[in-house]
């Protein structure tokens, strides 16, 4: 018996922490189980605290594209902690961070860094509703910008995992300012829009939906958004936070060719430290304190050793062109096969794939919102997803989450994965 085990930790933590976890998509509830304790990663591996190693293909949720423990990146955190780990005042760090994004999103005149993608997509709202002097907003059903209270209205991610359509504790006299509207739909966003177009502050979207599992904006769709929204002088808001730099140096937007109002960046512009920022066009950008009236504040935004880890990030990414095009070859190699070992035992599965991040949905039918992802059988997910982490590949533990590959996912985790991913197969197919 090994003096620590992730059950023995799990039982001490559910004592101390609601839930045992500090973010519920870690619990582990919605596959019937319970979470492993995590010791260490490095590369595209991590380790348990009973000494397993696993593929990873959570990523942290996203942030870690460079692998696990990347030299340069710790480099970078240990230079920068023996100077201090916060000042509350400026830094150059800052101002190249803040440099590095507004030459690589081609929206962005402006950046405002934060420390979560929770207080960039809040305050992107607050900077929305303040510059327009209107108060609704329009957000699509399963796409998740964080929790804060206007944007917890059937949002995606663990709030879609655990089934809940709100969270109590959110007035509803805010709630009400929220109008949730069908992902990919061309025809409600039109109608809503021209419905509450004098209310209507912004529009905000995940460019590509990562948080009711990878769904894809269909053609025209953001388009119109971005048509709709410029016609009345609403804001969009592409919230970025999982895309940014996820497929590309830039987000969604420079492949799309779409401008928002504002982005939403997260995850990885951290590289693995806590991060969020916002940005756009100098006049919305204006109207945030101190050179406007929007108050927004962070004791520890811009922090040294979060803009070291990104910068370290992005510098690397930089020069990752062809990287970028060998883990996009790579993921479309192992989501084709992973379609093939399934198709060969007729088990229905659809597998949704942007760049490096995909999943993959128990259900014979198109995925392209949300009641279509909620077609998936979740029982059949969580079976899939135990046999797998049984095997050493640790998948998110909720049917509506993105799988992400990073640089250090070489050709022989694609095999391994491929391997359990038979083995599963074989006994999914044997107990059902
Ligand atoms: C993760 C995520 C957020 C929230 O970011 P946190 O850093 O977890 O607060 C917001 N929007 C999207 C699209 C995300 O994926």
């Amino acid at each position: 018996m090994p003096n620590k085990s992730s059950k023995s930790l799990f039982r001490k933590a559910s004592k101390y922490i609601p839930g045992g976890v500090n973010s519920p998509v870690r619990a582990f509830r919605s596959v019937d189980s319970t979470p492993i304790f995590i010791e260490r990663a490095s590369g595209s591996r991590i380790y348990d605290v009973e000494g397993r190693e696993y593929i990873d293909y959570v990523s942290s949720w996203g942030p870690m594209i460079l692998g696990h423990s990347h030299p340069e990146v710790v480099r970078a955190i240990q230079k920068a902690a023996e100077k201090g780990t916060s000042y509350g005042a400026p830094t150059e760090l800052e101002v190249e961070m803040a440099k590095l994004i507004v030459d690589a999103l081609p929206s962005i005149d402006m950046v405002r860094m934060v420390s979560s993608g929770t207080e960039a997509a809040m305050t992107a709202i607050r900077l929305a509703r303040g510059y327009t002097g209107r108060e609704k907003i329009i957000k699509f059903e399963g796409c998740y910008h964080g929790h804060a209270d206007s944007l917890l209205v059937k949002a995606g991610s663990g709030v879609a995992t655990l089934g809940i359509p709100g969270s109590p504790g959110v007035p509803r006299r805010l709630a009400e300012l929220t109008i949730t509207l069908p992902y990919n739909d061309i025809e409600a966003a039109i109608s809503a829009v021209y419905l509450h177009k004098d209310d209507l502050a912004c529009v905000i979207v995940e460019p590509v939906a990562g948080n009711m599992g990878v769904v894809l904006p269909r053609k025209g769709f953001l388009e119109t958004l971005r048509d709709i929204t410029r016609r009345h002088k609403i804001l969009l808001i592409f919230d970025e936070v999982i895309t940014g730099f996820r497929a590309t140096y830039g987000g969604f937007q420079n492949l799309a060719g779409i401008e928002p109002d504002l982005t939403c960046l997260g995850k990885i512009i951290g590289g693995g430290l806590p991060v969020g920022a916002f940005g756009g066009r100098k006049a919305v950008m204006e109207k945030l304190a101190p050179s406007g009236p929007v108050y927004q504040a962070g004791t520890l935004s811009g922090n040294p050793l979060a803009m070291s880890a990104g910068l370290a990030t992005l510098n690397i990414l930089r020069k990752s062109t062809e990287a970028y095009l060998r883990l996009d070859r790579r993921t479309a190699l192992l989501c084709e096969e992973l379609q093939k070992l399934f198709a060969q035992k007729k088990i229905p599965v659809r597998i949704n794939r942007w760049g490096s991040m995909f999943t993959l949905f128990f259900t014979e039918d198109d995925v392209f919102d949300f009641t279509s992802a909620a077609k998936s059988d979740t029982s059949l997910y969580a079976r899939y997803f135990r046999e797998m982490l049984s095997n050493k590949i640790y998948f998110a533990p909720s049917q509506f989450e993105a799988a992400f590959l990073s640089f250090a996912h070489g050709d022989k985790d694609i095999e391994k994965t491929l391997h359990a991913c038979e083995k599963t197969i074989r006994n999914l197919a044997k107990r059902s």
